[in-house]
């Protein structure tokens, strides 16, 4: 999944109407400027640190730093902008949107110090989970195979009881338990360096909370390509593979790191929190031909049967803050 993602994003044009998928960010110039006034805002209650530094994390276009950080201008926030992104392709496109920019390959090279506001849109959900299969043998790993010369799922052949945690003892067979430790790796990280720096982050993507006790089975990979979703082994390479952000293990992450995890919330109580709907107002206002485009951005953001509630949202704090 790593390995793909890693040649889908360097290679191929995946975001926007003439890409492979849609973001948030890419529906309307709004959802970047709720998540700056939002970050603003705790920032301002932290006492206005300096130095400070925006972090994204698989930025994409650039298109949501490019509203966030303008909205952030305006109440006198002008951090240094830090942009972790792999794909060389989408560095390219986040240059141009973002001047004066530090790349990273990954999050080890973020400063050491200064406050950080950290925001990840549709990140957590690309990277790579395992998947733990209940056999008649036991629980083994649920590998990738090769079946006339076509990628297959398959049993591993080492038993992997041991690594089952408590709670799973009546799992069915054919039981899947998924985990993505490449998540688990990079909340931890972001948390620590929270506690420790100062800062904020928030997380945003579709996923799920589960009761911690409850046992939640089955695979929740998929492929999309040309805005269909597709078989995950049908275009290796050339289709988005995602699977669904676990919210419950993120926010264990973090709090075990130390950081404060404010509750999930969805995307829609979210941007309604922040004030949204006024601010589409405004828009519609000042730009009265615009309104039947703020309207359906409005709806696609925020309501239910959209990305309203699949979309979770996340907010880590340092301690204290
Ligand atoms: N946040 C953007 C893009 C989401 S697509 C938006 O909302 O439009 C996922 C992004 O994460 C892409 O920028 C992709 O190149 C990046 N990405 C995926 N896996 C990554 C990894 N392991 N390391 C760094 N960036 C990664």
């Amino acid at each position: 999944m790593g390995e793909s993602n890693a040649l889908y994003y360097s290679e191929t044009r995946p975001i926007g109407a003439g890409g492979d998928f849609i973001t948030a960010p890419e529906i309307s110039q709004m959802f970047g400027e709720m998540v700056g006034i939002c970050l603003t805002d705790a920032w301002q209650k932290m006492g206005a640190p300096a130095p400070v530094h925006y972090v994204e994390l698989g930025p994409g276009r650039g298109t949501l730093a490019a509203d966030a950080l303008r909205v952030m201008a305006r109440f006198g926030l002008r951090p240094q902008v830090h942009l972790v992104e792999g794909s060389p392709t989408l560095r390219a496109a986040q240059r141009q949107a973002i001047p004066h920019t530090i790349f990273h390959d990954d999050i080890t090279t973020l400063p050491d110090n200064g406050a950080l506001l950290v925001v990840a849109n549709e990140f957590f959900d690309a990277l790579p989970i395992h998947q733990l299969v209940k056999t008649s043998a036991g629980w083994r790993e649920r590998m990738v195979g090769l079946e006339d010369e076509a990628l297959c799922f398959a049993a591993g052949s080492k038993p992997m009881d041991a690594a089952i945690p408590a709670g799973h003892e009546d799992a069915p067979d054919e039981a899947i338990l998924e985990t993505s430790s490449a998540s688990a790796a990079v909340m931890a990280e972001i948390a620590e360096r929270l506690e420790g720096q100062g800062g904020a982050a928030l997380i945003i993507d579709y996923g799920y909370e589960r009761a911690e006790a409850a046992p939640r089975y089955g695979s929740t990979l998929q492929a999309v390509k040309g805005h269909e979703k597709i078989g995950p082994f049908d275009a290796p390479g050339e289709a988005d593979l995602t699977a669904l952000v676990d919210f419950t293990a993120l926010a264990k992450v973090a709090a075990d790191r130390g950081a404060h995890a404010l509750g999930v919330m969805t995307q829609g109580d979210f941007l309604r929190g922040l004030g949204i709907e006024a601010r589409a107002a405004a828009l519609i206002k000042s730009s009265p031909e615009r309104r039947e485009e703020v309207e359906t951005a409005l709806s696609r953001l925020c309501s239910p049967e959209e990305m309203g509630e699949l979309f979770k949202v996340l907010m880590v704090l340092g301690r204290g803050q």
